[in-house]
């Protein structure tokens, strides 16, 4: 039995896999790969060189660390964990049971995709699903964003603070009638579009977007439709909210003694590199001292 089972191998697991080492813990990594969502950049077009993810050579570096220890990490899917006296099961794909006093869940999230012709190639290439992450640059320009959730309608309200114009496409009323909203509703920069988006065209940069019968030309675009955590192996333990999230105190304990989460699988505010690492590392500390007190 593992003293500790860290599933996911982006930044928040990189960051608890380098701390448990440190601490000289019987750690395993099952993860499906090494560096998690750090692959994703934005190209915007004019803007001087790529756009480089904040974090990602801390990540690199982990990763590094991690990748030549082989005996300690396993490439597979973790499929569920069940709880047992004094330990938790780990279940993968390739039907292997593996057991250990502690698990840190670091499964990440991932964007929710409209599926709609031109997304698939174009992603990178001036669409971004982060305007957390990608919002500023696009000084002057005029992006498009795709969602009615509060979160679209932030991303909306930060890009009119820098942009020339903001396409906001609105698939459904979401949160358009809220204060927020109509204060958004009010704002001369943003231009708002009721309706499906059906395409995303340009061949090999966005170039517009066609919502409802309307060709909307655009320098950029944001899906900002939600994200779904990868909280499905530990879906029946109640540690979930209503949005999948597994919940977790300032100490990245979950409700379950011995189960903790970080990063963006959790309901922890909000989804950055930094973040998932600050959280990663915190992960394994507090696994640290629990294992320490049974
Ligand atoms: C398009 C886009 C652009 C972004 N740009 C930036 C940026 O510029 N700057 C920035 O700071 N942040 C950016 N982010 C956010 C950043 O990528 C995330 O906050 C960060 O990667 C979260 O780290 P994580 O370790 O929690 O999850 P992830 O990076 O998602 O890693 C999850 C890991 O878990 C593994 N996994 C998942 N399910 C299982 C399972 N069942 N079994 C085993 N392994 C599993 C995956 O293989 C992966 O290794 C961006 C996000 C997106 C979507």
């Amino acid at each position: 039995m593992h003293d500790l089972i860290i599933v996911g191998g982006g930044p928040a697991g990189l960051a608890a896999m380098v701390y448990a080492l440190n601490k000289r813990l019987d750690v395993l990594m099952l993860t499906e790969d090494l560096g998690g969502k750090t692959a994703y950049g934005l190209e915007v077009k004019g803007y001087e060189g790529h756009e480089v993810i904040r974090g990602s050579e801390v990540v690199e570096k982990f990763k590094r660390q991690i990748e030549y220890l082989t005996d300690v990490r396993q490439i597979d899917r973790v499929t569920h964990v069940v709880p047992e006296e004094g330990r938790y099961a780990v279940f993968t794909q390739s039907t292997k049971k593996l057991d250990a006093r502690a698990v840190i869940i670091a499964t990440g999230a991932l964007p929710k995709r409209l599926n709609v012709p031109g997304e698939r190639q174009l992603i990178g290439k001036g669409l971004s699903y982060s305007a957390i992450s990608h919002a500023q640059l696009f000084i002057e320009r005029a992006p498009a964003i795709v969602g009615s959730n509060m979160r679209a309608l932030q991303a909306a309200a930060e890009m009119a603070n820098i942009a020339k114009q903001v396409h906001l496409v609105l698939p459904e009323a979401g949160e358009i009638d809220s204060p927020f909203g109509k204060r958004l509703q009010a704002n001369p920069k943003v231009k708002i579009y009721r309706g499906a988006l059906k395409e995303i065209r340009g061949t090999d940069y966005v170039e517009s977007i066609v919502v409802e019968d309307q060709t909307i030309p655009v320098d950029g675009l944001f899906i900002e439709i939600g994200l779904v955590p990868n909280s499905k192996c530990v879906a029946d333990l109640g540690v979930t909210d209503v949005y999948g999230r597994i919940v977790v105190n300032n100490r990245c304990e979950t409700s379950r003694p011995g189960l903790f989460a970080a990063g963006d699988v959790t309901n922890v505010f909000i989804e950055q590199v930094l973040v998932a690492i600050g959280e990663g590392a915190k992960a394994a500390l507090c696994a640290y001292e629990y294992l320490l007190n049974q």
